[in-house]
């Protein structure tokens, strides 16, 4: 994963290092460090941990040098310390490069530059890199820019680099292969970095390198794109943001996640807008009109994606199948892409992730593209690399979503998945008349009881007090429900770190069940529609051997309410529509308890927000 930032212009570089590496701080935050160059010499900071402690650090080299490079690391070779933090010097301490991949032949090279002399202090793959670009420029007598590009043709993996040569000041040369980088377009200066959110208050030009494209960024020549493999040039496109700063600041909110939670009713507003015409009876989506023939003759729908994506596609596959009547299987990406799975064109396959960055899911999208099926994304970030690879796709329109522990990015996917399905139901005809149109009123009136559902703020928090302390947790949930059960177990263990399962409620009985005593709490799903009477009878069991019931049940509810512990009561809706509503205040339980113990909620230990590494 990692962060990366460059600049080159006439600002002072370093300000706008540190900043753009806190708005990249959600790709990883083991170590952060920054090399900037004060047209003498080259200044390097670097430490383990936050990029707040880099500041610290960092204060006396801040120089007003007008080039300079930044990264903030999610460790993959060598553990989180000061030495194995970037940027990463080349033996001769010309070269610095910084680095967000894996360099996977890493181990060869390397031996191969040790017995060439070079030395290693560090663990990473990326020092070999740096080391590897030295080595070539020196043998072949290369330029900086040609060197790169022969090194990165020795090399497997996946990358987006920043490289510096203190002997030619004037430009940094970058790369990318699997991981993204976006180049900031201003007057007279460049930014670089892994997304446009550190440039987006100076310039709202930037262009996206696609997968083995390299570009020398200086200030003396027009920028040019070329292929890494074969030199051939590339016209820049450039692309005009639309993303604002606000958009990316915590807003008043002492979270990201918290602030993101409460997006929610504005922007599944904004998924749907234009796309859901409730009154006429319509559901348009570009990617789907223009395909719809590809879905109607689809012998099944595979779903690709990871982590909580995964969950939103699991949701899909229960309503695709109900609505549209067309078989749906959910894979984990990482899975698929290893298990010669049997692809045949009458597939289609449907890729999920907020990011599009997800390696795992791009490599399954290109094994399934390979073997012919049309692959349909479903992002949140445009211009991402899963929305490019895709044949088509629909984007959710949530915003940046920065708290590592996903939330408004997982309900727009299954609001974007819902309408999918009734848009093909419709084609199909395999729902009736009135419940295409109850489903697409009731799909619009999800925003207002989302906004409902959070009002139950409170009740979260009055039970999270209670049980901050568990050390284990299930969450159980039947149908629909059933992912939303896992989607609430995986929020609380990754901002809580409190162990937590979840099982469909009728499972229960085949193992989870002897887990339950007093000190056990088991968090059911039981809203009113569905199969609600199935659930209770769950409860009872649970009651029977003491565990503690917290209930998401349906406003007005009686009957659950008189054997839980605690409820939380939604707004009635659907059964199919239900997980749009019963996650909120699994969101919210998830949150107050990761609070009060005192965790990181935004970024939790050892995870990262987009996971560009497989
Ligand atoms: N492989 C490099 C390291 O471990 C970069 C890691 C990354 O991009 O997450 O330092």
């Amino acid at each position: 994963m990692c962060g990366i930032v460059g600049y080159i212009g006439h600002r002072e570089a370093y300000p706008i290092i540190i900043k753009g590496l806190k708005r990249l701080e959600y790709r990883g935050y083991d170590s952060a460090g920054l090399i900037l160059y004060d047209g003498i010499d080259l200044k390097l900071s670097k430490t383990k941990g936050k990029v707040s402690d880099l500041e610290e650090i960092s204060k006396e080299i801040s120089t007003n040098g007008t080039i300079g490079m930044g990264h903030t690391r999610w460790a993959t070779h060598g553990v989180p310390n000061d030495v194995n933090s970037h940027p990463h010097m080349s033996n001769s301490g010309n070269l610095a490069i910084i680095h967000n991949g894996i360099i996977e032949n890493y181990e060869p090279l390397k031996k191969e530059l040790i017995k060439r002399g070079y030395v290693f202090h560090s663990d990473t793959d990326t020092e070999v890199l740096v080391n590897l670009i030295e080595e070539v420029q020196k043998k072949e007598k290369l330029k900086l820019g040609k060197a790169v590009q022969v090194a990165l043709n020795q090399v497997v993996g996946a990358y987006a680099i920043c490289v510096f040569d203190k002997q030619n000041p004037d430009e940094i040369i970058v790369a990318r292969l699997g991981s993204p980088l976006a180049i900031g377009v201003g007057e007279n200066e460049f930014f670089i970095a892994s997304d446009a959110s550190p440039f987006i208050e100076y310039t709202s030009n930037a262009i996206y390198l696609e997968d083995e494209e390299m570009a020398i960024v200086s200030l003396d020549k027009p920028l040019k794109i070329r292929k890494i493999k074969d030199d051939t040039l590339v016209d820049p496109y450039i692309q005009e943001l639309q993303m604002n700063l606000e958009q990316i600041e915590k807003g008043g909110y002492d979270h990201f996640m918290l602030k993101e939670i409460y997006e929610q009713p504005n922007v599944i507003k904004d998924t749907y807008r234009g796309r859901l015409h409730a009154n006429q009876g319509l559901i348009q989506m570009a990617g789907i009109e223009d395909n719809l023939e590809k879905f109607l003759n689809a012998d099944r729908i595979i779903i690709v994606a990871c982590g909580t994506s995964w969950h939103a596609g699991l949701v899909a596959e229960y309503i695709i199948e109900e609505f549209a009547r067309i078989s749906v299987e959910v894979e984990y990406a990482s899975e698929f892409r290893y298990r010669n799975p049997i692809i045949n064109k009458n597939d289609v396959v449907i890729a999920i992730s907020q990011s599009g960055e997800t390696a795992d899911t791009l490599a399954a999208i290109k094994l399934a593209k390979e073997k012919g099926a049309f692959v349909f994304g479903v992002c949140n970030v445009v211009g991402s690399s899963i929305s490019r690879e895709t044949h088509a796709g629909a984007y959710t329109h949530a915003g940046p979503e920065i708290g590592v522990a996903s939330t408004k990015a997982f309900t727009t996917q299954i609001t974007v998945l819902t309408m999918i399905a009734l848009r093909l139901a419709k084609a199909k005809g395999t729902l009736s008349n009135s419940d295409f149109h109850r489903y697409l009123q009731e799909l619009e009136l999800i925003p207002e009881k989302v906004a409902e559902a959070l009002t139950t703020n409170d009740k979260a928090k009055e039970i999270a007090t209670k049980f901050k302390d568990a050390p284990n947790c299930l969450y159980l949930g039947r149908g629909y429900n059933f992912p939303v059960a896992l989607e609430g177990a995986l929020k609380l263990k990754e901002i809580s770190y409190i162990h937590a399962e979840g099982y469909p409620a009728a499972e229960m009985k085949h193992g989870p069940i002897a887990l339950i005593d007093e000190h056990m709490p088991v968090v059911v799903i039981a809203p009113k529609q569905g199969h609600y009477d199935k659930v209770v009878s769950n409860i009872q069991e649970i009651k029977s051997r003491s565990g503690k019931i917290i209930a998401v049940v349906t406003k007005g509810d009686t009957q659950v309410r008189e054997l839980a512990d605690y409820v939380i009561e939604i707004p009635d809706t659907s059964d199919a529509l239900s997980p749009l509503l019963t996650t909120i205040p699994l969101q919210l339980l998830s949150y107050h308890i990761a609070v009060l113990r005192g965790c990181n909620v935004d970024q939790p230990r050892n995870l990262a927000k987009s996971v560009t590494v497989e």
